[in-house]
């Protein structure tokens, strides 16, 4: 239904958006998830043809936005994340003129019926917009997209500035209009995508830095991708630690290691990532088992879709070509760590210390949990 192409927007020199492409089928609800400033708004406008691209293209049900927008238009219903409201108007009279406006050819009075009803604004249609609260601002917003039932809406933060009981008014619509038409939902709150959308796309710097399902993005980097190993050298001392870790370093597959604190009596832990693509588990156990080094525990990572999230919001990209073996990362290395009490840490490295083990420091702390709660 919408197709995005290698799609790029420069301000002035500024890359907004960096040739990022996918697609979403008919039916789809499909959560674009970033950091403020990641691109998402940009990424909307582009695809309702309300801002041209630099380069790529946007098809919509196979006819290119630029090429022909009256008619992608037509198939599109679009919630900006300021709402086109003129607040003069009230809610009949505006969404008269949107009717006017789409040209739209359904039975006028059951149409506009029809779209209060779903938007729960029927006893505010005479109303002024300028006197009604967000909430219903927002949702006069949602029902001037859907007037002419456009197959695709976009909808851009639709829940910013709300309270908590209109979100969950807000999202159980979108819920419901996902039944209908196929959706784009742009979010910076990770709760909000999980809890509306089937599918999600992180974008992080104007790129995509990851596209499935929730469990897909969160297998992806976890099974196999990263690990927690437990070796015993044969001295209990730092210098097992420096041999062991470049022992595993060396094995084909692993990407990055770090030796952690001493987990128990001169006995370290090993934090390894791997290529995603190689399970380089028998290799270690191999290796082990060749230099007489115990392996005490092997432990897969467990990070969350939210540790994943912020991990990749606070500075890196689960690409992580940038950090392969012999080279360095220009970035930060962001470890997202829990803590005992269940609290989420992230800590900053520097590559360069990955062998002393204790020169992390502390770059966020969630203990206000201001990453999962509503706005
Ligand atoms: P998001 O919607 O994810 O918060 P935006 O798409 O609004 O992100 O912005 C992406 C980047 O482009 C930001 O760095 C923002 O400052 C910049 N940007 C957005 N609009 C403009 C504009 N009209 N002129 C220049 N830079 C812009």
């Amino acid at each position: 239904m919408i197709e995005v192409r290698n799609l790029t927007k420069m301000y002035g020199d500024k890359l907004a958006v960096n040739n990022i492409s996918f697609k979403v089928e008919k039916g789809e609800i499909l959560g674009f998830l970033g950091p403020n400033g990641a691109g998402k708004s940009t990424t909307m406008n582009m695809l309702t043809g309300y801002i041209s691209s630099s380069s790529g293209a946007v098809l919509i049900d196979g006819t290119d936005i630029l090429e022909d927008p009256k008619k992608a238009k037509a198939n599109i219903g679009y919630l900006p994340e300021i709402p086109p409201l003129y607040v003069d108007m009230t809610v009949d009279a505006y969404l008269n003129f949107m009717y006017d406006l789409k040209k739209c050819k359904l039975p006028r009075k059951a149409h506009l019926k029809d779209v209060c009803n779903l938007c729960k604004i029927q006893d505010v249609r005479g109303r002024l917009i300028k006197n009604l609260s967000k909430g219903y601002r927002q949702r006069v917003g949602m029902a001037q997209a859907l007037i002419n039932n456009p197959p695709v809406l976009i909808l851009d933060e639709p829940t910013v500035g709300l309270d908590p009981s209109q979100i969950i008014e807000i999202r159980s619509l979108i819920k419901k209009l996902g039944k209908r038409h196929t959706v784009i939902l742009s979010s910076h709150i990770l709760p909000e995508i999980q809890a509306v959308c089937d599918r999600i796309i992180i974008i992080n710097r104007g790129e995509v830095a990851a596209d499935g399902t929730a469990d897909e993005i969160a297998k992806k980097i976890t099974n196999e991708h990263k690990m927690t190993l437990r070796i015993e050298g044969p001295e209990h001392s730092a210098d097992d630690k420096r041999v062991i870790a470049e022992a595993i370093r060396s094995i084909s597959g692993v990407k990055y290691v770090r030796a952690d604190m001493e987990r128990e009596k001169g006995i370290y832990d090993y934090d390894v990532e791997t290529d995603g693509k190689t399970d380089v588990r028998r290799d270690i156990n191999k290796l082990c088992a060749e230099k007489g080094w115990n392996i005490l525990m092997l432990q897969l990572s467990d990070l969350t879709l939210e540790d994943i999230f912020l991990k990749i919001t606070m500075g890196e990209t689960l690409d992580s070509s940038a950090s392969e073996k012999g080279g360095k990362s220009k970035k930060p290395r962001i470890e997202i760590k829990r803590s005992a009490n269940g609290k989420i840490k992230a800590v900053q490295e520097d590559d360069d210390k990955e062998d002393d083990g204790d020169g992390d420091s502390i770059v966020s702390d969630d203990s206000e949990d201001n990453n999962g709660g509503e706005e």
